[in-house]
């Protein structure tokens, strides 16, 4: 399908295909202009918090409740959010404004790490003990950061009225989830590799991840794609500054499908402070509280297989 609406075979990097967003038939300068005019500064992003959580249905009172707990700071890198370790404390959420203001990219990112802030609140003052604070594992804040970042355009006040659009919605989740399963497959065999040879140096460390990922690519990509040996899913700086963490991506994705599954016809941002109160349980006990099963890629696979027919 993918191949069709390019009107090309596939290539290596449609990996990262994402003709299956409604924001990819909107110019990326038109989003630009939109964010670098409302967000000039981290300042101006913070100011914008509580309305963003208003457009999300929290009550006024209850939006402030959550941002005042909430600082925007400068980032040199991508971005990131920070949480506070006690009552009392903000959490910080990093992002980079260039001088000519927040970019389209940048803005995406930082709705993204403001999910992860929203969540970071909820789940330390909200839950019933502290000792319970927070969520089963860092999966759980990942789908709570998506939830956001997929509500981007929302935010800024486009609407998006394809009848089509949970049809590619699903089909966007299941592409993604795709890419994100293979570099996670990677990031573990890397660090397999690295337990076991704990003397390695920088180069054969590069030669091994580069080894690995052409390896995950042919057996698992290369019949899909129908191009061998790309050394791609080696991309991520990730999986080696912050170790084992990729796989958090694909499980949040599969989590946040099954929370966009429950989130249908009832009211999101009650849902949002029902789910991120229930604080630190095991995983498969939380996700049953939250939404009713245990955690599983089949809701996803049954819709893909919908959405294709
Ligand atoms: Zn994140």
């Amino acid at each position: 399908m993918i191949s069709e609406r390019l009107g090309r075979d596939l290539r290596p990097y449609d990996i990262w295909y994402d003709g299956f967003k409604s924001r990819s038939s909107i110019p990326e300068d038109l989003l630009t202009s939109k964010t670098s005019a409302l967000y000039p500064d981290p300042a101006a992003f913070r100011a914008g918090m509580p309305i963003m959580l208003t457009k999300l249905g929290w009550s006024a009172e209850r939006a402030n409740y959550i941002a005042e707990k909430i600082v925007v700071d400068p980032a040199r890198g991508s971005g990131h959010a920070w949480g506070a370790g006690m009552k009392g404390a903000v959490s910080h959420l990093r992002t980079r404004v260039s001088d000519k203001g927040m970019d389209y990219k940048g803005y995406n990112i930082a709705v993204h790490e403001f999910g992860h802030n929203v969540e970071q609140t909820i789940s330390l003052y909200d839950v019933d003990y502290f000792m319970l604070s927070g969520v089963p594992n860092t999966a759980f804040t990942e789908a709570t950061a998506f939830l956001f970042q997929d509500r981007d355009l929302m935010l800024l006040g486009i609407k998006e009225e394809n009848p089509e659009k949970e049809k590619l919605q699903t089909l966007d989740a299941a592409w993604s989830l795709m890419e994100i399963m293979g570099v996670s497959m990677v990031e573990m065999k890397v660090w397999k590799w690295l337990y076991e040879n704990p003397q390695a140096t920088p180069a054969q460390l590069k030669e091994q991840v580069i080894k690995i990922a052409v390896e995950v690519w042919n057996k698992y990509f290369a019949p899909v794609m129908g191009v061998s040996d790309s050394p791609l899913l080696a991309i991520y700086s990730h999986m080696i500054n912050g170790p084992l963490y990729l796989q958090n991506y694909a499980y949040g994705q599969i989590i946040q499908f099954q929370i966009e599954d429950h989130l249908r016809g009832k009211d999101f941002s009650d849902e949002i402070d029902r789910m991120y109160s229930l604080g630190r349980l095991t995983p498969q006990q939380w996700m049953n509280q939250a939404v009713g099963v245990k955690i599983s890629a089949q809701p996803i696979l049954r819709a893909l297989d919908e959405a294709l027919k």
